[in-house]
């Protein structure tokens, strides 16, 4: 029978598993417990935690019983072309219809533990957007995204770009927080992110970067290991997509902050941003 984590530990193997799921690593299998070790162990803490050792491999059939698959998303059509062309000075208002729209939002199961509605920030003719996942706990509490500690990373790589955070725009595939900060279920993901969509058909960005593969997944369509989309320009709704790490992975990791700085010189390139100078 299937033995019940504590909070404690199960917060732990979430994020061990995005850990490296942001690495492209998405399929697990639980490493087999030796019965007579098992029963040698001390006490249940120890036991607990030997049955939360995971490791990622390459099995195609053992897929991690924790962590829920992330399912394709419905296919969102297009917009027609009047609504893929709102006037620069109408997308403020067009944008506050769709949050409107939302309302005091109960589409998912999400809107339960929540405290504010996650919209978005920033500039509605922003040329420049971003994507992430989901709040947290900070983003929460204030109904902004990215205001933790990842979101002051995420000022500072935009920092980097030469821009201002007024000067971009930001939002997330779900606008409440999941509990505990998992990853989104698919049928949330699902029922949240037409408004995304609406969102992003106003501000028609030039350039859209997915942070982390929750993000990549639900715009591009269909799951893919976060390698073999990073580094390249993906053609989206006419739009261009660069897909990168989420900030609070370059948190864990800060080794591949330069991995993600390259992501982002190339959605500069497509901007038209000079590289900062060496050493500013
Ligand atoms: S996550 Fe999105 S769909 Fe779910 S309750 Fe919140 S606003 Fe509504």
């Amino acid at each position: 029978m299937a033995r019940q984590l504590d909070a404690a530990t199960r917060e732990a193997l979430v994020e061990r598993v995005r850990f490296y799921r942001d690495l492209g690593l998405t399929e697990f299998y639980r490493r087999p417990v030796d019965a007579a070790m098992l029963a040698a162990e001390a006490d249940e803490a120890q036991s607990v935690a030997a049955e939360a050792e995971v490791e990622p491999a390459v099995s195609q059939s053992n897929v991690f019983e924790e962590e829920p698959a992330i399912s394709a998303r419905k296919s969102i059509a297009a917009p027609p072309e009047i609504a893929a062309a709102v006037p620069a000075m109408d997308r403020a208002a067009a944008l506050q219809m769709i949050r409107d729209e939302i309302g005091d939002c109960t589409r998912c199961a999400l809107h339960k533990g929540r405290n504010k509605i996650v919209f978005a920030d920033g500039d509605p003719n922003a040329r420049l957007m971003f994507v992430g996942e989901g709040p947290g706990a900070d983003e929460d509490a204030q109904g902004l995204p990215f205001v933790g500690r990842a979101g002051q990373l995420l000022n500072n790589m935009i920092a980097a770009m030469g821009l201002t955070r007024e000067q971009v725009y930001i939002a997330n595939v779900v606008k409440c927080r999941p509990p505990g900060n998992r990853t989104p279920e698919p049928d949330e993901a699902n029922t949240c992110t037409p408004f995304l969509f609406r969102q992003i058909d106003v501000v028609r960005p030039q350039v859209l970067v997915a942070l982390g593969a929750t993000a990549a997944t639900y715009l591009l369509g269909h799951r893919q290991p976060l390698a073999g989309l990073r580094g390249r320009v993906h053609p989206f709704r006419g739009m261009q997509l660069i897909v990168t790490y989420h900030p609070a992975f370059l948190l864990r990791d800060p080794r591949q902050k330069k991995e993600a700085w390259a992501d982002l010189q190339i959605a500069m390139k497509e901007l038209g941003l000079k590289k900062p100078a060496s050493g500013s």
